[in-house]
C-alpha cells in the first residue's frame, strides 16, 4: 500500500475521483460487481490478482487508477494487433494513449517516447518482448508510472494454452518498481493457473478479486458431429443469419475448407490461422471488426484480447483441447450482455483424434498426464446429462443453480439415458476377442462393422466373419454404436492406442465384461439435430439473436438508422464502428429517445468525450426520423410503446435496414 497521508481520506478521495471518472470518461452510471474494489485498492497502491470472464469489465480495473493515479500506467499485453485499435478506442473517450511496438517505425517509436517522458500519456501499451529489453526497462525508469497491468495473465502458465516466454519475466516488475501497483488480469480461472500467476509474477501480497465466470447471456449447445460443415451452415442461417462470430477448426486445411464453403453457401466467411502470411491475417481481423456480419473461419490463433462487443456466435467444429480454452473462446461471444450462442460438434473421431495427439506428442509423461487430464474434463462436459453451465461452473470452483440454468442444451431439451451395459459388453468382447484369439487391434470402424455383421472387403479380408461376435448388435445403427464407442473412451472404460487409432481394454473394462458395473448412456438423436429451432419447433426461430433482439417494433427503424449513421462514421475515421458506440448504446438511445444533446449524456456508454462528438450527430439522426425537429413530443410519444400515430414513422428510404440484419 502507498504510505502516504492518511489512508481511509486517501481510499475515500480515490473512491469519488475513480466514479467521477466513470461518469465523465466512460460514461457508465456503476461499476459492475468487483471493479468498484479492485480500483478502489489499486488506486491506494495495493497489488491485485483479478480473475473475471471474458466480458466482465476487466479494462476498467486498470484504465481508472491509471487516470486517477498521477503518471502513466503500462499495459502489458501480448496482442500487437490489436494495440492499433485498443488505443483508438481509448482516444475516442479522450484519454491520452498510445503504444510501442514493432509495428511502428523509428520515429512512430521517438513520439511515443517523449510523450510518456514528458508525462503526456494516460496509457501506454508494450508487448512482454518489448518490455525485457533493456532500453526500454531504461525508458520506463526514466518516467513516472501509474500502475503496471498485466492483461492476459494467464500467458504466464507454462501449462495453458497461450503460454508466452516472455512473460516469465515479469516478475522483475516488482523488483524494480516496488511502489507501483501491479494488477494481473485473466479470463482464465482454475485455482492452478491462479496460483502460478501469482507465483510467477511473484506477487505474493497480492490481493485476489475472483468475479462470478457465469455468462448468462451465452447460450452453450453441444451436438453429435455427422456432417459438420453441412450442420454448421443450417445452424447459422437458421439462428445467425447476417451475425458476426467465430468458427474454430483444428487444423489449418479445414479452417479454409471451412471458410471456402461458407463463402460459397452465401455466408461471408475468412480464414485466419498461422500459416498465412501476416498482412492477410491482419487484413482478416481487421474486417472482422470493422464490418457487421462477417465470420472469421480461424484455429486457436485467432481471437484473445479481441474486445469486439457483437460477436453474436461462437462455434467449434473440433473439440478444444481443454475446459479452460473451451470457455475462453467461447466468452468471446456476447461481450455486450445481449444473447449469443456457443455451439460445438463433437464425435468419435475427435476423441480418437484428440487421444492419438496426446500419445504421440511432444513433452513428458507429466506433460502428457496433464494433457490427457484436460481432455476428459472437456469429454465430461460434451457427454453430460447435466446442465452444461452448471458443469462448467463447477470446473472453474464456482457455484451453479442446481435447478439448472435454462439457457443450455441440456436443461432446453433434456438429453434420455439408457443402460447401456450390454452393448457396452459387446463392443468390449469384441476388443477382447480380437486380441485374444488372433493378436489383432482394430480401430472403431472394424469393430461396428463387426458388430452390425457387415461383409466389408476388409470383414472378409480378415475372416472376422467367423469371429463368434460377428452380427450380435444389429439392434443398433451404426451411428449410435459409433456413439456407445465414444461415450465408452470419454468414460475411459476404452482407451485409443498408438497411429491408427486401434481401440485397447483399459482397467476398467473388467468390471463392464464382469457386470460388476452398470454403463449409463446418452441417448444419440435420431438424426443430427443442427439447432434449437429444428428441435423446439418455432419457437427457438422467433426468438432472433442479432442486436435488435427484444427492441420494440417501432424502434427498429430509429436503430437501424443510427447503425448506418454510426457506419458512416466508422468508415470516415477509419475504426470499428463499436469504437463510435456500442449496440448496446444505441439500444439504449433509441429507448430513452433524447431530444437534446443533454439528455443524451446521461445515456449509458457516452461519455464527455463523445457526446461533444457525436452528440448533435445522434441527435439529428433522431430528429430527422421523426420528421419534427420539436425538443420532447417524441420521447413521450415513444416511450409508452407503439405509437397509435403511423405519420410519427415516415418511410426514410435510404435507412432501410439491410434484410439479412432481420432474418
Ligand atoms: P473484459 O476485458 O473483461 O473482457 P471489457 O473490459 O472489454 O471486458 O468490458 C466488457 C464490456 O462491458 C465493454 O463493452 C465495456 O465497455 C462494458 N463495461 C465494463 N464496465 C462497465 C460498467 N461499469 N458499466 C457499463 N458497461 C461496462
Ligand atoms: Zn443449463
Amino acid at each position: 500500500m502507498g504510505g502516504t497521508g492518511g489512508i481511509g481520506a486517501m481510499t475515500a478521495t480515490a473512491g469519488s475521483e475513480a466514479l467521477t471518472t466513470l461518469h465523465k470518461i466512460f460514461g457508465y452510471e456503476a461499476f459492475r460487481g468487483e471493479q468498484e474494489a479492485v480500483i478502489e485498492h489499486v488506486v491506494a497502491g495495493g497489488d491485485a490478482v483479478v480473475l473475471m470472464p471474458t466480458g466482465g469489465g476487466k479494462s476498467l480495473c486498470y484504465q481508472i487508477p491509471a487516470l486517477v493515479r498521477p503518471g502513466t500506467g503500462i499495459v502489458v499485453s501480448p496482442l500487437i494487433a490489436l494495440m492499433q485499435d485498443q488505443v483508438d478506442a481509448l482516444r475516442a473517450l479522450g484519454v491520452r494513449a498510445g503504444f510501442i511496438n514493432s509495428t511502428q517505425d523509428f520515429e512512430e517509436r521517438r513520439v511515443m517516447e517523449a510523450e510518456f517522458l514528458a508525462g503526456e500519456l494516460d496509457l501506454l501499451y508494450l508487448a512482454p518482448e518489448r518490455l525485457r529489453l533493456d532500453t526500454t526497462l531504461d525508458l520506463l525508469s526514466r518516467g513516472k508510472i501509474s500502475v503496471f497491468a498485466i492483461d492476459e495473465a494467464h500467458c504466464v502458465s507454462q501449462w495453458g494454452h497461450d503460454f508466452r516466454p516472455d512473460y516469465l519475466m515479469l516478475s522483475v516488475l516488482g523488483e524494480r518498481w516496488p511502489d507501483v501497483p501491479r494488477i494481473a488480469l485473466t479470463a482464465t480461472a482454475t485455482r492452478a493457473t491462479h496460483q502460478e500467476i501469482t507465483q510467477r509474477l511473484n506477487m505474493p501480497s497480492a490481493r485476489h478479486f475472483v468475479a462470478s465466470f457465469d455468462r448468462p447471456n451465452i447460450q452453450y449447445r453441444i451436438v453429435p458431429k455427422a456432417d459438420p460443415k453441412k450442420q454448421l451452415l443450417a445452424f447459422l442461417r437458421e439462428e445467425h443469419a447476417g451475425d458476426a462470430g467465430i468458427v474454430y477448426c483444428l487444423s489449418r486445411n479445414s479452417v479454409e475448407k471451412t471458410a471456402e464453403f461458407l463463402s460459397r453457401n452465401g455466408v461471408e466467411a475468412v480464414p485466419y490461422h498461422a500459416g498465412l502470411d501476416a498482412g492477410t491475417r491482419a487484413a482478416h481481423q481487421s474486417r472482422f471488426l470493422r464490418e457487421d456480419g462477417l465470420v472469421v473461419v480461424a484455429t486457436i490463433a485467432f481471437g484473445m484480447g479481441i474486445d469486439k462487443p457483437d460477436v453474436r456466435f461462437v462455434a467449434h467444429l473440433d473439440l478444444p483441447k481443454s475446459v479452460e480454452g473451451y470457455y475462453q473462446e467461447t466468452g468471446r461471444a456476447g461481450r455486450d450482455g445481449l444473447p449469443s450462442t456457443a455451439w460445438m460438434a463433437y464425435g468419435l473421431n475427435d476423441v480418437i483424434q484428440q487421444r492419438k495427439l496426446i500419445q504421440s506428442g511432444e513433452g513428458d509423461e507429466a506433460f502428457r498426464r496433464r494433457a490427457a487430464a484436460h481432455l476428459d474434463a472437456m469429454l465430461a462436459l460434451c457427454e453430460t446429462a447435466q446442465c452444461r453451465r452448471g458443469q462448467l461452473l463447477a470446473y472453474f470452483g464456482q457455484d451453479a443453480d442446481p435447478t439448472g440454468c435454462g439457457n443450455c442444451d441440456t436443461c432446453l431439451t433434456p438429453p434420455e439415458t439408457w443402460d447401456g451395459t450390454v452393448a457396452a459388453q459387446k463392443v468390449l468382447s469384441t476388443v477382447v476377442r480380437l486380441q485374444r484369439e488372433r493378436g489383432q487391434k482394430f480401430g472403431a470402424v472394424q469393430i461396428v462393422d463387426i458388430l452390425l455383421g457387415k461383409r466389408t472387403a476388409k470383414v472378409i479380408q480378415f475372416d472376422h466373419d467367423q469371429l463368434s461376435v460377428f452380427g450380435i448388435g444389429e439392434e443398433l445403427t451404426e451411428g449410435e454404436w459409433r456413439g456407445v464407442i465414444r461415450q465408452l473412451l470419454a468414460q475411459g472404460l476404452l482407451a485409443v492406442e498408438g497411429d491408427y487409432g486401434t481401440l485397447v481394454l483399459t482397467e476398467g473394462s473388467g468390471s463392464v465384461l464382469r457386470r460388476e458395473r452398470e454403463v449409463p448412456l446418452r441417448k444419440e438423436p435420431p438424426k443430427p439435430v443442427t439447432s434449437r429451432s429444428a428441435s423446439s419447433g418455432s419457437a427457438g426461430k422467433s426468438k432472433a439473436k442479432t442486436a435488435a433482439a427484444e427492441l420494440p417494433e417501432n424502434l427498429l427503424p430509429a436503430f437501424e438508422a443510427l447503425r448506418a449513421w454510426r457506419a458512416e462514421q466508422a468508415r470516415e475515421q477509419g475504426v470499428p464502428a463499436y469504437v463510435i458506440f456500442h449496440d448496446a448504446t444505441l439500444r439504449e438511445i433509441v429507448t430513452v429517445w433524447p431530444s437534446t444533446v443533454g439528455e443524451l449524456g446521461g445515456v449509458s456508454g457516452v461519455g464527455e468525450k463523445k457526446l461533444a462528438t457525436y452528440g448533435e450527430g445522434v441527435i439529428g439522426v433522431l430528429a430527422g426520423l421523426t420528421g419534427s425537429a420539436t425538443p420532447g413530443t417524441a420521447a413521450s410519444e415513444l416511450s409508452d410503446g407503439p405509437s397509435d400515430d403511423p405519420g410519427a414513422w415516415p418511410e426514410e428510404p435510404d435507412m432501410e435496414p439491410e434484410p439479412d440484419d432481420w432474418a
